[in-house]
């Protein structure tokens, strides 16, 4: 489960960092189709931050979320460190009515993600304008997960 949560203010400073990256990287959507430009901004371990914008294309199934973007590219420059913390935010011109919430394919590879990990992943997302959705988990985020642990138990 999520907890709505009205401002950054009551949690650590690095989460105001953790926006500003996601609010600046959503300038580098390529979203000429939806219009609906998403930022992610992610902190590893040793505090790195790596940012990832959503990426259309013509062919639509082809697109590829924000958050995605920036896990795949985390993992492929960074592939032993935890990512501690995932920030998500959409630029709109009118205010939100409420939070942007992950979709079911970024929420599957987040889980991914916190499974190669031992620490849990911390998720937010929203903006000032409609508020934040908190995760304290990947598994906040997606209840009952399919995941590695399945595969091991398959038998050949
Ligand atoms: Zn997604």
């Amino acid at each position: 489960m999520s907890k709505k949560i009205e401002s950054l203010a009551i949690l650590p400073r690095v989460w105001d960092i953790l926006s500003e990256k996601a609010t600046k990287v959503c300038e580098n959507a390529y979203a000429p189709y939806s219009k609906y430009k998403v930022g992610c901004a992610l902190e590893l371990e040793d505090g790195t931050i790596v940012t990832g914008a959503n990426q259309e294309n013509a062919s639509y199934p082809l697109s590829m979320c924000a958050e995605r973007v920036a896990v795949f590219s985390a993992k492929s420059q960074y592939p032993h460190l935890s990512i501690t913390k995932i920030f998500i935010t959409v630029n709109r011109h009118s205010p939100d009515v409420s939070p942007i919430a992950p979709c079911g394919a970024c929420r599957q590879v987040i889980y991914e993600a916190q499974s190669r990990q031992d620490t849990p992943i911390e998720i937010l997302s929203g903006s000032t304008s409609a508020g934040y959705h908190h995760f304290h988990s990947a598994e906040a985020l997606l209840p009952h997960p399919f995941g590695p642990q399945d595969l091991k138990k398959a038998k050949h």
